[in-house]
C-alpha cells in the first residue's frame, strides 16, 4: 500500500517510520522495516498501527543508513506479521505495491529448483525470484531487471540488498513510484507525501521505468533498457 526507501548518511529506522505515518491516511493492516547492519539484512515487522512497529523498534532498534518501509493493504495471505512486508532471504529485501498476478506460475518454477515459500503473500515470490538471479551469479541490478521482467500484474517494487549499503533498485509498473533527492541523500516512496519529510524535488517514474539509486544519483531506466531523463519536480509538500 505504502512505499518508503532511504539511501542516506544518517540512521534510518525512525525516519522510515515517520515517512510511513505520512502514509497512514491511505489505510494500512501492518508495516515493516528493513535495513543493512554492517551489510546484513535486518528486518522488523508488525501487524496493525504503526505504533507497533515503533514499540518494537524502541525495544529492539535497528541500526543502519539504507532501508526500505511498506505498510500493507493485505490482497494475498492474511495481515499477519509473517506476511508484513518488507519479503528477505539473506541477499534481498523487497517492498511492494500492488498485486503480482502470476505469482503461483512463478512460485512452481521456484519449487523446482528447491526455493520454497515462507509466507501467503504473492509478493516474497519477487524476493525469492531475486535471489535465484543473484545465486546464479547475476549482480543485483541484472537480477531485478531479470526479475521484473517476468512478473505480470501491477507493482511498484524497492529492493534492498546484502552488503550494498549505497544502492536501493526500484521498479515501478501500474502503481505509482517516486524518487526523491535530498542534499546528500536520496528517497523513494510510492507517493510524494512520503517524500514530504525529506525533500521538496521529485521524479515520478513513468510506466515500465526502474531505477538504480546511488547517492546523489538516480539512474532510470525504460522497460527496454535504455536510459531515460525524467522530470525533477519542484513540489510544496515540504513543510
Ligand atoms: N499484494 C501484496 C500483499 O498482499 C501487497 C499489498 C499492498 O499493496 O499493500 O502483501
Amino acid at each position: 500500500c505504502g512505499i518508503v526507501g532511504i539511501v542516506g548518511h544518517e540512521p534510518v529506522a525512525d525516519r522510515l517510520v515517520s515517512a510511513l505515518a505520512q502514509l497512514e491516511y491511505r489505510g494500512y493492516d501492518s508495516a515493516g522495516i528493513a535495513t543493512l547492519d554492517h551489510g546484513e539484512i535486518q528486518r522488523r515487522r508488525a501487524p496493525g498501527k504503526l505504533v507497533n512497529l515503533a514499540n518494537k523498534l524502541s525495544l529492539d532498534p535497528l541500526a543502519g543508513t539504507i532501508g526500505i518501509g511498506h505498510t500493507r493493504w493485505a490482497t494475498h495471505g492474511a495481515p499477519t506479521e509473517l506476511n508484513a512486508h518488507p519479503h528477505a532471504t539473506p541477499r534481498v529485501a523487497v517492498v511492494h505495491n500492488g498485486i503480482i498476478e502470476n505469482y503461483r506460475s512463478l512460485l512452481v518454477e521456484l519449487a523446482a529448483d528447491g526455493y520454497l515459500p515462507l509466507t501467503q503473500t504473492d509478493s516474497e515470490v519477487v524476493a525469492m525470484m531475486a535471489t535465484r538471479w543473484m545465486d546464479l551469479g547475476l549482480s543485483p541490478v541484472a537480477a531485478v531487471q531479470a526479475t521484473v521482467s517476468k512478473l505480470q500484474g501491477a507493482f511498484a517494487l524497492v529492493f534492498l540488498f546484502h552488503g550494498e549499503e549505497q544502492m536501493l533498485v526500484a521498479a515501478r509498473q501500474g502503481s505509482p513510484l517516486a524518487v526523491g533527492y535530498g542534499a546528500d541523500e536520496m528517497f523513494l516512496g510510492s507517493d510524494a507525501l512520503a517524500l514530504s519529510l525529506f525533500t521538496d524535488k521529485v521524479t515520478y517514474l513513468e510506466e515500465g521505468d526502474w531505477a538504480v539509486v546511488t547517492p546523489g544519483k538516480a539512474a532510470i531506466r525504460s522497460r527496454e533498457g535504455s536510459n531515460v531523463n525524467r522530470v525533477v519536480h519542484q513540489t510544496n509538500a515540504s513543510s
